[in-house]
């Protein structure tokens, strides 16, 4: 067995998770998140089963320091020594074009990972620093870094490119890249041991961002996200896809500069800009419900950016075999699930309402003979970056036995 921990580094927080796995099975020994990293009050928080979680408040003035916050007292409860880590997994905001899955991080490796933090400026160097913080704190110490935009890296190029003078493409590489891979990557391997088989997947990451990723045999062909995590659905706060002369028209008319534009359309839009200023699911319906129409209306336009897509991925795929909806809104909310599927049912899906009112929810919400199969499979993005750590470690302790 191996002890693998994932760290998921924000602007001002870092989430981590220990896990123990070989092979066949895993198991979390411990998780939770350093949180107001520069900020007054920052602090380790572990998280419990029984929500009795264990905060520690502590100056914490950058990655390096919440780090060694985690490692200090994962060595007081669960690691006699680091070297019992045998390796520490990343999560990656972008991997550019360069990389179309996880890798062991080496000088070439960061190298590129660096060139690609121009791609992402507000999250890349945060991405950076976790893994600057373990080289120091842990020199010599396995490190795999997992991206975001890997699973999207098999688009054909006419899902990616952007029909936009060449030249962009190839001097600032504007290009879809697509975001949430780890996530999608996840659910198709999980579907995939569910079907028994590859198939064609439609896969709904809907949490406060949200990206729906059509999967052909194991690959990404298509992916609502593009160049940034801005495109595609309407969001809790992104308004998604949209005309792109409106914000120039926005900039000329209003007087407004190209960064107050950007924080109106992924700060103030989505179910944020369509309500009264509510952004989170479980507000919103239970607004609808008592009767507020901007909320109303807001619910039926996120069906309706979710059917049109998934509409739009049947015809690029020639049809699906499963529809499977993940993270905080797809795992927790019936209704919108069952909006979305009673508008497939030209798909022949056949919801059965009470597996999808169960709570937790069942893992397959559709009746036995639903021709088309939807589930609803819990988003676990950091088990995927352990999982793809532990086989590139099983993949170079061989190397070395081999080189023996
Ligand atoms: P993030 O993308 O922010 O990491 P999550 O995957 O945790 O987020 O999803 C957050 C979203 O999930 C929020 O918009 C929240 O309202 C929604 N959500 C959580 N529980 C429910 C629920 N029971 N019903 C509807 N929406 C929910």
């Amino acid at each position: 067995m191996d002890k693998i921990l994932v760290l998921n580094s924000g602007s001002t927080s870092v989430k981590f998770q220990l896990f123990l796995m070989d092979s066949n099975t895993h198991n979390v020994i411990s998780k939770g998140l350093v949180d107001r990293i520069g900020l007054q009050g920052s602090k380790l928080i572990v998280k419990t089963d029984d929500a009795h979680d264990f905060t520690l408040e502590t100056p914490i003035k950058d990655h390096k320091d919440a780090i060694k916050v985690v490692l200090d007292y994962l060595l007081q409860k669960h690691l006699k020594n680091t070297d019992e880590l045998s390796a520490v997994g990343h999560r990656m905001g972008h991997g550019g074009e360069y990389f179309d899955k996880s890798v062991i991080i080496d000088e070439d490796v960061m190298e590129k990972i660096y060139d690609t933090i121009p791609l992402i400026p507000l999250h890349g160097p945060a991405f950076v620093h976790g893994v600057e913080a373990v080289t120091s704190l842990l020199p010599n110490k396995m490190q795999v870094a997992t991206f975001d935009s890997a699973f999207h890296q098999s688009m054909d190029k006419s899902a990616y490119l952007y029909a936009i003078p060449k030249e962009y493409y190839k001097d600032l590489r504007i290009r879809r890249y697509g975001f949430h891979g780890t996530s999608h990557n996840y659910i198709s391997h999980k579907t995939e041991e569910i079907l028994g088989f590859k198939g064609k997947i439609i896969s709904c990451h809907l949490g406060g961002g949200g990206s729906i990723c059509a999967i052909n045999n194991g690959k990404s062909v298509d992916t609502t996200m593009g160049y940034t995590p801005s495109a595609g659905l309407i969001m809790s706060t992104r308004s998604g896809d949209m005309d792109p002369y409106i914000p120039l028209h926005i900039m000329k008319t209003q007087n407004k500069t190209a960064d107050e534009v950007n924080q109106m359309f992924n700060k103030q839009s989505g179910m944020f800009g369509l309500t009264n200023g509510h952004s989170d699911m479980r507000d919103i319906i239970e607004s609808a419900e008592k009767g507020d129409k901007d909320c109303e209306f807001a619910i039926e336009a996120y069906v309706y950016s979710l059917v049109k897509t998934i509409g739009a991925y049947v015809a690029v795929m020639g049809g699906i075999d499963a529809l499977v909806f993940t993270a905080g809104i797809g795992e927790n909310s019936p209704l919108i699930r069952q909006k979305v599927c009673e508008k497939l049912s030209y798909l022949g899906i056949n919801l059965d309402l009470d597996k999808n009112n169960q709570r937790p929810c069942a893992e397959e919400i559709t009746t036995s003979n639903s021709s088309t199969k939807v589930f609803v499979i819990p988003a676990n993005e950091e088990l995927m970056i352990a999982e793809e750590s532990y086989e590139l470690l099983e993949m170079e302790k061989q190397k070395q036995k081999e080189a023996v």
